[in-house]
């Protein structure tokens, strides 16, 4: 059946131990409750044992009269049932002495299983109490011995009757046999039940394992059906589909993100060969050979800076880059950064303006978001029309700033917003130098701000303008410390 490596397999299988944790459990609980049930039995038939016993003793003291120190038994010789009890004292365990121990009379039971010792007869006279106790014949049958006083007139004699225990020590001894001998066959419907229930419990686990092995980068969009039992399995399945859902985006992404990396590198590398190729053919002066060179420089410099971007992208986005946490005030550095952007905005011909208050502190990496800020404005500056302008404000809600750099330029078509943020996007047909941007501006804004627990948003109309508003938690306020900026 199982093979010979199989073995160690399925021991450790959780069925198996599964199994054999409700078989020890159970065979536990079975033997605790013969054990106790036994006890209980023992402890009743004693009980009743005792109880008879103790009648007796009084029957004794009905029917037993002393004259002149010797046993006249009083009773009605007529009468069956009298002489019948009478007698059945006489011939069971009987044993009658003086105060001293002197046997005045004894059933050849009680003389078989040995008379009281005097002293023993004397101390139970003294104590003035009856006393139960268990002793065995030669034989070893157990009898339960009731030791008591007997007053007649002013003479005190000492009575012990005894009833055997044979009789309930067998009803014990059979139950007892009965129910460990019933105990492998009980184990054996356990561990059968046992064994369906864990495999019944686990198909779900095993399905899952299957089709998770279906599972291959041909076929991320396999999902697994969810069992619908709305139990901790329903709850796996859904954590690993939602698990798969991830995978097959990262997988796209980074599929998608090699496609255009390969596409943006082709173009200028085309353009590159193109100059070069006509140069070889076409160039006769030093001047005709510098120039061509020079504009391959300029193509090989927008390769490397497309390089440079996306090595940093990815260092940003795999964690590699340390970022810093210090309070930053965003409007000093905005007053930092003037400079450049009215540079950029001459070019455009736009006007900045800035309404922030005296102080934006965020918690964050400077350098980060001097990134952010100057990749927000300069797309503000390079998206408005000429004349347009561009405005910086910020307002605090709740624990957050809300930073929006707002454009009154042609904005962005709402098929496109959704993708703004994804590497090398831009919005097609537009008649700016498509040379200019790298499409990966965003996509570093998108993952500074994520960094930062914030959040960024977009609103847009073509035509009249776009609005970026970024949401950043507040840096502690009393730390002057972004004063060095
Ligand atoms: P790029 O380097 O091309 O600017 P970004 O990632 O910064 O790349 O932006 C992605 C695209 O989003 C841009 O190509 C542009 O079409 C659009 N975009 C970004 N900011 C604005 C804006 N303020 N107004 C209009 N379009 C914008």
């Amino acid at each position: 059946m199982l093979g010979h490596r199989a073995w160690p397999a399925f021991t450790r299988s959780l069925r198996f131990r599964l199994t054999v944790s409700y078989v020890v459990l159970f065979t536990l609980a079975l033997v605790a409750i013969g054990i106790s049930f036994r006890g209980l039995l023992s402890g009743a038939s004693r009980r009743q044992i005792e109880l008879t016993l103790e009648e007796e003793f009084g029957e004794v003291k009905g029917f037993l009269r002393m004259e002149r120190n010797r046993p006249v038994w009083f009773y009605d010789r007529q009468d069956p049932d009298e002489a019948a009890i009478v007698a059945r004292i006489r011939n069971g365990a009987f044993l009658l002495t003086d105060s001293q121990g002197q046997v005045l009379e004894s059933s050849s039971l009680y003389r078989r299983m040995g008379l009281e010792p005097q002293v023993e007869i004397v101390s139970v006279m003294q104590a003035n109490r009856p006393r139960i106790r268990v002793r065995q014949d030669p034989d070893g049958d157990e009898y339960v011995i009731r030791e008591g006083i007997f007053v007649d007139g002013p003479n005190r004699y000492f009575v012990s009757l005894g009833r055997s225990l044979s009789d309930s020590n067998q009803i014990l001894a059979q139950f007892t046999r009965g129910y460990f001998l019933l105990m492998p066959l009980g184990m054996v419907l356990i561990a059968w039940a046992g064994w369906w229930f864990a495999g019944r419990a686990l198909a779900p686990v095993i399905e899952m394992a299957n089709a998770a092995r279906a599972i291959s980068s041909s076929n991320l969009a396999l999902r697994l059906a969810p069992p619908g039992s709305n139990d901790e399995l329903q709850n796996l399945v859904a954590t690993f589909n939602s698990m798969m859902e991830r995978l097959e985006q990262s997988f796209h992404q980074v599929r998608q993100f090699s496609t255009d990396v390969s596409h943006e590198l082709r173009t200028p590398l085309t353009v590159i060969r193109g100059h070069l190729e006509v140069a070889l053919m076409t160039a006769k002066t030093a001047e005709q050979y510098q120039e061509s060179i020079l504009t391959a420089l300029q193509d090989v410099e927008r390769i490397s800076q497309i390089v440079r971007a996306l090595l940093q992208l990815s260092q940003a986005e795999s964690g590699q880059l340390a970022l810093q946490h210090v309070p930053v005030d965003l409007t000093l550095l905005t007053e930092a950064l003037r400079e450049q952007f009215d540079l950029a905005a001459e070019e455009y011909q736009v006007s900045i303006e800035t309404r922030l208050p005296p102080k934006v502190i965020v918690r964050g990496d400077r350098v980060q978001l001097e990134r952010l800020l100057t990749n927000l404005v300069m797309n503000a500056i390079k998206y408005s029309y000429a004349g347009g302008r561009v405005t910086l404000s910020a307002r605090p809600v709740d624990t957050h700033w809300e930073f929006v750099v707002e454009d009154r330029g042609q904005g962005i078509p709402a098929v496109d917003l959704p993708h703004i943020f994804d590497r090398f996007y831009r919005v097609r047909g537009r008649e700016w130098d498509p040379e200019k941007g790298l499409g990966l501006g965003l996509s570093f804004v998108a993952w500074i701000v994520k960094a930062h627990e914030g959040q960024i948003r977009v609103e847009s109309t073509v035509g009249q303008g776009s609005r970026f508003i970024v949401t950043l938690p507040r840096g502690g306020e009393g730390l002057e410390s972004s004063n060095e900026l």
